[in-house]
């Protein structure tokens, strides 16, 4: 029995070292992809009620050299453990803030939503930075949102509200990201200077078929008007969650398989109508 105790744990052991090593790896080859040319934005285009293009969220994407094109959720949690996310954070702030100074982009009032991780969020220097970048780019910061969520929130409050309300007089927009999942969602709505909350695709899926989710994204909706809050519904995949939405709340935005995957920039601003010449 010892010996088989003993051969567990070893074997325990060896598994947690690989996990270790893989990880330190992924960090390697990112720290090397945000210095090189590795990183991609990828955009979810966002409609209103009638099908109107209002804008986009920026997903990120890593074109991996041997693993091909790999999703966030591959090397986004290992970024966030170091300051690695910051400097990704910041790659994609840039890229975005140059996408948004597009003439196309401008004329037609197309707005970006940019995911914020905590940390990058935390940094001291993040709302100075971000009007420089908006500055030396000349993007117009009322086309841009900022989406963050709970937790980063909660990680220091009155930091996160205080550099909110900076934002805010920059004229950048803030989001609440995947609405609903957190466990005091509600509570911070009243404190929190931000422009519109995101309903977690989890209640969207689900709120035609189930009376619960149904009853949670009504309530979702009537507070958010009454904080006068824009809405926008994620991961709406078909024609009955999107018309039990909008039954419900005629100027929501929605955003999905239904409207659009994520895709390439180049191939979203390829389908955007040009603008007038001048
Ligand atoms: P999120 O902010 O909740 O982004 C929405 C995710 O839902 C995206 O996954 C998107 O592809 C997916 N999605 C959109 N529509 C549908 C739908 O109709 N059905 C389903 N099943 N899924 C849908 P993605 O691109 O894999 O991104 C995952 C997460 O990675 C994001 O979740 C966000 O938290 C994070 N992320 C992405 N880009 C960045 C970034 O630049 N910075 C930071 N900090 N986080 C990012
Ligand atoms: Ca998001
Ligand atoms: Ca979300
Ligand atoms: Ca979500």
């Amino acid at each position: 029995a010892k010996q088989a105790g003993g051969g567990r744990s070893a074997f325990f052991e060896q598994g947690m070292g690989e996990a270790a090593e893989q990880r330190f790896q992924v960090e390697r080859t990112l720290r090397h992809a945000i210095a090189g040319d590795e990183l991609r934005l990828f955009l979810q285009s966002q409609v209103d009620a009638q099908g109107q293009l209002t804008g986009a969220e920026v997903l990120v994407r890593w074109q991996h050299p041997r693993d091909g094109l790999l999703a966030p959720g591959a090397f986004i949690p290992i970024a966030e453990e170091s300051d690695l996310i910051v400097g990704l954070g910041n790659w994609v702030l840039a890229q975005s803030c140059a996408l948004l100074a597009l003439p196309v982009m401008r004329e037609q009032r197309l707005r970006l939503s940019v995911n914020l991780s905590a940390r990058q969020f935390r940094q001291a220097h993040f709302v100075p930075q971000l009007r420089a970048l908006l500055e030396s780019t000349r993007a117009d910061p009322r086309l841009l949102t900022l989406e963050v969520t709970e937790g980063l929130v909660i990680d220091d409050f009155d930091d996160a509200v205080g550099k909110m309300r900076e934002l805010a007089a920059l004229g950048v927009e803030m989001s609440l990201d995947d609405f609903g999942t957190g466990y005091s969602s509600l509570a911070y709505l009243k404190r929190l200077p931000i422009h519109e909350i995101k309903i977690d695709r989890s209640f969207v899926h689900d709120a035609p078929t189930s009376a619960d989710d149904g009853v949670l994204v009504q309530a979702i909706l009537s507070v958010a008007s009454h904080f006068g809050l824009r809405v926008v519904a994620e991961g709406v995949e078909t024609r009955a969650q999107a018309d039990f939405l909008r039954q419900r709340a005629p100027d929501i935005l929605y955003q999905g398989y239904l409207y659009g995957r994520p895709e390439p920039q180049e191939d979203w601003l390829a389908r955007l109508s040009p603008g007038p010449l001048v």
